[in-house]
């Protein structure tokens, strides 16, 4: 497998001069925040620190957790440290309660927001030459701008497609020869779904590889979806209070995203606030060292992975984080049991024969949770006989119960009647909650 850098000094750099790159550019953004933010310089005297006291990588564990409620305190604009004037681009989160949580470019962060996603290009492979159709969402959402502008800096043909319209993805994909697809992975799998339905076979594209991200995937889910396009499928990962898609990219080896660590530290935080180790998981965190538009410290993404500094065979230094387990605020507790959509997906992609679409719905009868989950049957085993699908059934309970520990009624459902996504799929119904 031949690997290739975009810049290769910063990406292949030994780590002890990334550290000290660190060091600086953490004493740096700790000064402008102290003196531009009024909530930092607060929260950091009311923790008795000055920028003085925080004088490298070591002492980042001295400043206060920024959270999400921390942003919609000071909705829209009270976290940005330039002045407004100084702004060229506004994204915001979807904000499925409440307000959104919004986040602010200077041209600066523009361009290095396009140098990350250009370098989170060149770890899928993609370059000039290539033909990359953006299925991700344009707007206020990060996934389109951000893939759009890496995919352009590399110089790449892009197509700004955006999400939805399947039957014209389809058709532009064979058209143009679109070698690279970026999307979520839901979509994905329902553009995969619905070129076998119109009779296209995968030597009619040219497609090679796929940029993925914006929600959880099972490694099942990567291995459906790399069966049925033909294609390496990558994970990307980012959100938009941090900068947007290209934060973390897997490289071709597919053993975790490399975190650019030049522009972010991460640390997992336990469930008592402390930093954990290599290896375990917990809460993502971050502290943006190059931003200066809305630059963040130690933010709790509430996503849930580990991280690993193991060596990567593609060369890069840049630690690795694992894959997204779930976010804390996804999780259901489901008779006190605490359960992760994800885990779910992975049981119900590993039984052959159930296609990857579901829908988890739980509710409560009277003092007690109850969780359907209701799964597609593929076409083949609809013939089969009612004892068969019986026994399918009880399989997928079975093992539902002995890996997530719950008891679920499962809904089998005509192929194709759960709706599909086009962006993030959505796949819990909370009745509990409305
Ligand atoms: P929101 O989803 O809160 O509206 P964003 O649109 O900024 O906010 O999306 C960021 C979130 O999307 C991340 O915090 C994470 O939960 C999820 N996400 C992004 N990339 C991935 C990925 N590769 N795998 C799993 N989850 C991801
Ligand atoms: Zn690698």
């Amino acid at each position: 497998m031949r690997h290739i850098y975009w810049n290769e000094t910063m990406e292949r750099m030994d780590r002890s001069s990334l550290r000290a790159i660190q060091d600086e550019r953490l004493r740096d953004v700790v000064r402008r925040v102290y003196t531009n933010v009024p909530f930092y310089r607060d929260r950091m005297q009311q923790a008795g620190l000055t920028p003085a006291d925080i004088r490298g990588v070591q002492d980042l564990h001295l400043l206060p957790y920024t959270v999400k409620q921390d942003l919609r305190d000071h909705y829209p604009f009270g976290l940005f440290a330039v002045p407004q004037s100084e702004i060229v681009r506004i994204h915001a989160s979807s904000g499925t309660t409440g307000k959104p949580s919004v986040s602010g470019y200077t041209s600066g962060d523009v361009d290095r927001w396009s140098e990350l996603m250009a370098r989170s290009m060149y770890c899928a492979g993609v370059t000039r030459g290539d033909v990359v159709q953006i299925a991700y969402g344009y707007g206020l959402f990060t996934g389109g701008l951000g893939a759009h502008y890496g995919a352009e800096r590399v110089g790449a043909s892009v197509i700004p497609m955006s999400g939805g319209n399947t039957a014209r993805q389809m058709m532009l994909m064979e058209d143009f020869g679109t070698t690279t697809l970026c999307c979520t992975p839901s979509y994905a799998m329902n553009i995969a779904e619905s070129l076998r339905e119109a009779g296209v076979t995968i030597d009619r594209l040219k497609l090679k590889v796929g940029v993925f991200g914006a929600e959880t995937w099972s490694p099942r889910m990567r291995y459906l979806i790399e069966q049925a396009l033909g294609i390496d499928a990558l994970n990307v990962y980012g959100l938009s209070e941090v900068m947007g898609p290209g934060v973390s990219m897997e490289c071709l080896c597919k053993q975790g995203m490399h975190i650019w660590e030049d522009h972010f530290i991460a640390e997992i935080i336990g469930e008592n606030n402390e930093t954990l180790p290599y290896g375990q998981e917990g809460d993502l965190t971050f502290t943006t060292l190059t931003k200066h538009g809305m630059p963040l410290l130690r933010y709790r993404t509430h996503d849930i992975c580990h991280l690993t500094d193991e060596p990567c065979p593609c060369g890069r230094t840049h630690i690795r984080m694992g894959p997204i387990q779930g976010r804390t605020d996804d999780m259901l507790i489901i008779r006190g049991v605490n359960v992760f959509p994800s885990q779910i997906e992975h049981v119900l992609l590993g039984i052959k024969g159930i296609e990857p679409n579901y829908m988890i719905v739980v509710d409560r009868e009277g003092a007690l949770d109850t969780l359907e989950v209701q799964v597609e049957l593929s076409a083949e085993l609809l013939g089969d006989t009612v004892k068969e699908i019986e026994a399918l059934r009880s399989k997928i309970q079975t093992k539902l119960g002995n890996d997530v520990l719950v008891h679920a009624d499962v809904k089998f459902c005509q192929p194709g009647s759960l709706v599909r996504s086009d962006g993030k799929a959505k796949r819990v119904v909370d009745r509990r909650k409305m």
